[in-house]
């Protein structure tokens, strides 16, 4: 069978699978490679829609042309910009939005998600989402930009009213070597 308590990018996927329905509009702020966007433009079907952020055109361009061998194309919005201007672009309300944070796996690594941006982001799409709708973070402290963009995360986390959003943290606490923690926020 799945198992989904392997990792946080992993945890998350099988959240989303079971939350993101047909007609939903979605948003992945971190494209990179875009399996996630890929993922969420499967799930929302043909009359959903898909927001995708990412400052690489590189990644953008990598994630077309994977929309584009599955026919996924027509309901994805891939937007080179970054992701704390992305209230500028959604006008709906959103079901369901991933912040899978850091640097793209094999790319430069001098370009990462950092603090003030992400916190940006997290602000906006949380003032984005409908009622149940649902934000997942994946965040990196294993290295220096990420252990500080974490910090910044959970306190931010931390303040916001207990009425308006649920927030739970897993924490990979068996894991050696800094696991990703992930955190999972509900608009109540
Ligand atoms: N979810 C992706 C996947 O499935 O392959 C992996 C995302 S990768 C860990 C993080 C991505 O965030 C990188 O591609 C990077 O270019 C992008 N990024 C960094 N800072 C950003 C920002 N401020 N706004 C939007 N994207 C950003």
């Amino acid at each position: 069978g799945y198992k989904y308590l392997i990792n946080a990018v992993v945890t998350y996927r099988y959240m989303v699978e079971q939350i993101l329905k047909e007609g939903d509009t979605a948003v992945d702020c971190t494209v990179g490679n875009g399996n996630d966007t890929v993922l969420l433009a499967e799930k929302v079907g043909p009359k959903g829609k898909v927001y995708g952020f990412d400052i690489q055109k590189k990644a953008l361009d990598i994630t077309y042309n994977k929309l584009k061998e599955r026919k996924l194309e027509d309901r994805v919005i891939l937007i080179n910009d970054d992701h704390k201007n992305l209230g500028k672009y959604i006008n709906n309300m959103v079901k369901l939005g991933i912040f899978n944070l850091g640097y793209l796996p094999k790319g430069d690594r001098s370009i990462v998600t950092r603090k003030e941006t992400t916190l940006q982001g997290i602000l906006q799409l949380l003032n984005l989402l409908q009622n149940n709708g649902m934000a997942f973070i994946a965040s990196y402290t294993g290295h220096r930009e990420g252990y500080i963009e974490n910090k910044g995360i959970e306190d931010f986390l931390k303040k916001l009213n207990q009425k308006k959003f649920g927030v739970v943290k897993f924490d990979f606490i068996n894991q050696i070597n800094n696991p990703p923690i992930l955190y999972e926020i509900e608009k109540l």
